[in-house]
C-alpha cells in the first residue's frame, strides 16, 4: 500500500510496512529481516531523469536505525558463519534463479530511477547475476592450503575465515550490478552485510534484498540503510564493521578509504576513470568505429568503463568524419522507449556540469564536431538529455580532458606515433581501463605491457572481466589492495588462519627447551 504502482518494490516489502499510505512512497530500510520505514523526517527525492517525476523518497537513516542494522548483522553472524558452506551456496543458487525470473522487474526499476535503456538495464542485472553464479562455487574458491609433515609429526594448514560484519557503499550508475559485486561474495564467505545503496536509485537494491530473503538468506545477514554522507561516515567509524567495499567518485572514495582504514578496516575503493582508446591506422575501420560509438555513448557515457577518450594515431585521424556520422545516427530517448540508444543523464546538476565541461573544451580551443547540448526529446521535454557530443583537437591541459565527464561526450586527441599515444594515456592520473584497436599483434603486445591501466582491451572496447577474474583499476582509479570479485574478492572478504598441529606419540622425556623451535 505504501508504494504506488509506478514503483517497482516488491509487495512483500510494502506489506511489512505500516498501513499509512505515502505518496510518493518512502524507500524502506532492511533491518534484521524486516523492511522498516525510517523514523527520519529528512528525505531525498528519487527522480526519474527522463520525466522529473518523483519516484520515491529515500530517508536519511537515523543513527539509532543504523546501529540497529549493524547490531542485526552482528547478531546474525555467529550462526550464519557456522552454516555449512554448501548451505550458503544453495542460497546463491536460488538467488540466481530468482534474479533471472525478475530481470524485467529489476530492469524497469533501474530505467525508471537511473534512466538507462531497458536493454542496458537488463545487462546491468546480468553482469551482477554472473557474480551470484560465481558465488555458487564458493566452497572451491574459499579452499585453504595444507602441507603435511612440515616437521616430524607436525602439519600446517591455512583456512580462509569470514571477517564478521562488512559494509558496501554504492554509486548510482549500476544499481543492480554493483550491489551484486559486493554482498553475494561477502555473505557466501560467511560474513553478514550492511548495504548503503546510492540515494539516487535505491529501488534495485530493495528488490535484490527481497529476492535474497526469498532465496533463504536468514534475517540479519543482509541489511540495508539509506542516506548520504552521515551514514557513510557512520559506516567508516563503526567498531563492529570490519571491511568496507566502495564504488563511486574519487572525492567520496578517498575520503572513505582514509577514514575507514584509519579506523582499522579493510577497504576496497573503486573510483573514477578516464578510459582511453588508442586507434592505430591498421585497425579494422568499421569494427573500430562501431566499438568507439558504443563504448563512448552507451549508458549516456555514465559507465566507469566508458571509453571517453580516443587517441587517433597517424592516418586514423581521417576517420573522424565517419565517427561523427555514426554518432549522429544514435537515437536519444527515454530508456523505456524501444528505439532509445541512450537515455538521459542522472540529474539536472550532472547535465549542467557536462554542459560546462563541453563549453570549457570549446573555449580552450577544441573543435566541437558534434554538439548534443540543445537536444529536445518529444514527450520528455523536461528530461536530462544530452545528445552524443564529440570534441576533437583536445589537449591534455584542458579541463574537459582532465576531469571525468561521465556523460555522452567523446574526447578526441591526435598522436603522431604509437609511443606518443601510450605516453598520453600513461600521463593521465586515472588507470581504470584502456583499449587498443589494431591488427598488429606486436603493437597489441607492446600496449599490454606498457599501458598503466587495470582493465586492458585488445580490440575490445569495454573489457570488464567476468567474475572468475577480478575487476581491477590502477593509479587514481583504485585504492586498497584486494580488488572486487575473482580470487581477490574472496580474499578481501576473508582472513587467513594458519594452524600448526602435532599428532604423534610424544616422547616422555626430552625436558624443556627454550630455544626457538625448528623443523626436526
Ligand atoms: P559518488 O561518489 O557521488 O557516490 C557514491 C556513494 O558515495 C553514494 O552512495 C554516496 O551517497 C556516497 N557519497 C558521495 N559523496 C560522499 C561524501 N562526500 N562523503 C561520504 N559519502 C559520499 O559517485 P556516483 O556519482 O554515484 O558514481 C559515479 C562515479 O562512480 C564515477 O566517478 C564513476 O567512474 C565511479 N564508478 C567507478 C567504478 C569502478 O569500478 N571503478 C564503477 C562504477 C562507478
Amino acid at each position: 500500500q505504501i508504494f504506488a504502482s509506478t514503483t517497482h518494490f516488491c509487495t512483500t516489502a510494502a506489506a511489512e510496512l505500516s498501513s499509512k499510505p505515502r505518496n510518493p512512497p518512502r524507500v524502506p530500510n532492511l533491518i534484521g529481516g524486516t523492511f522498516i520505514d525510517s523514523q527520519s523526517s529528512s528525505t531525498i527525492d528519487v527522480i526519474n531523469p527522463a520525466t522529473q517525476e518523483v519516484v520515491s523518497q529515500v530517508p536519511l537513516t537515523t543513527n539509532e536505525e543504523f546501529k540497529a542494522a549493524v547490531s542485526a548483522a552482528k547478531n546474525a553472524y555467529p550462526s550464519w558463519r557456522s552454516m555449512p558452506i554448501t548451505t550458503r551456496q544453495r542460497v546463491m543458487f536460488k538467488l540466481q534463479e530468482l534474479i533471472r525470473k525478475n530481470t524485467d522487474k529489476l530492469a524497469m526499476s533501474i530505467t525508471t530511477e537511473q534512466g538507462k535503456t531497458l536493454k542496458d538495464a537488463q545487462g546491468d542485472v546480468f553482469r551482477g547475476l554472473e557474480v551470484v553464479e560465481h558465488a555458487c562455487g564458493m566452497a572451491t574458491l574459499q579452499m585453504g592450503e595444507y602441507v603435511s609433515n612440515v616437521s616430524n609429526g607436525i602439519d600446517t594448514y591455512s583456512i580462509r575465515e569470514p571477517l564478521g560484519v562488512c559494509a558496501g557503499i554504492c554509486p548510482f550508475n549500476f544499481p543492480a550490478m554493483i550491489p551484486l559485486w559486493m554482498f553475494p561474495i561477502a555473505v557466501t564467505c560467511g560474513n553478514t552485510f550492511v548495504l548503503k545503496p546510492s540515494e539516487k536509485d535505491p529501488g534495485a537494491s530493495i528488490i535484490l534484498a527481497e529476492l535474497a530473503m526469498e532465496a533463504g538468506l536468514p534475517n540479519g545477514v543482509l541489511n540495508i540503510v539509506h542516506g548520504t554522507n552521515d551514514i557513510v561516515n557512520a559506516i567508516c567509524d563503526d567498531e563492529d564493521i570490519r571491511a568496507v567495499s566502495f564504488v563511486g567518485s574519487n572525492t567520496a572514495g578517498m575520503h572513505i578509504y582514509g577514514r575507514a582504514s584509519a579506523n582499522g578496516k579493510r577497504v576496497q575503493s573503486n573510483m573514477g576513470a578516464k578510459n582511453h582508446a588508442i586507434v592505430l591506422p591498421d585497425a579494422n575501420i568499421d569494427a573500430t568505429l562501431n566499438a568507439l560509438v558504443a563504448a563512448g555513448f552507451g549508458a549516456a557515457g555514465q559507465r566507469c568503463m566508458a571509453l571517453s577518450t580516443v587517441v587517433f594515431v597517424g592516418d586514423s585521424q581521417s576517420w573522424l568524419n565517419k565517427l561523427v556520422e555514426l554518432a549522429k545516427g544514435l537515437k536519444v530517448n527515454a530508456g523505456t522507449e524501444p528505439d532509445a540508444d541512450l537515455g538521459p543523464v542522472i540529474s539536472k546538476q550532472a547535465k549542467e556540469r557536462i554542459h560546462r565541461l563541453i563549453q570549457n573544451g570549446v573555449e580552450s580551443g577544441a573543435r566541437l564536431l558534434l554538439d548534443g547540448r540543445n537536444i529536445v526529446v518529444p514527450g520528455y521535454e523536461h528530461g536530462n538529455f544530452i545528445g552524443p557530443t564529440i570534441l576533437s583537437n583536445v589537449t591534455a591541459d584542458m579541463e574537459c580532458y582532465k576531469e571525468e565527464i561521465f556523460g555522452p561526450v567523446l574526447i578526441c586527441m591526435e598522436a603522431d606515433s604509437f609511443e606518443e599515444a601510450i605516453n598520453i594515456v600513461n600521463r593521465n592520473k586515472y588507470g581504470n581501463g584502456a583499449s587498443i584497436f589494431t591488427t598488429s599483434g606486436a603493437a597489441a603486445r607492446k600496449f599490454q605491457t606498457e599501458i598503466e591501466a587495470g582493465q586492458v582491451g585488445i580490440n575490445v572496447p569495454i573489457p570488464v572481466p567476468l567474475p572468475f577474474f577480478s575487476f581491477t583499476g590502477n593509479k587514481a582509479s583504485f585504492a586498497g589492495d584486494l580488488n572486487f570479485y575473482g580470487k581477490a574478492g574472496v580474499n578481501f572478504f576473508t582472513q587467513l588462519k594458519t594452524i600448526t598441529q602435532q599428532w604423534k606419540d610424544l616422547p616422555g622425556g626430552g625436558g624443556v627447551s627454550l630455544a626457538m623451535p625448528t623443523s626436526q
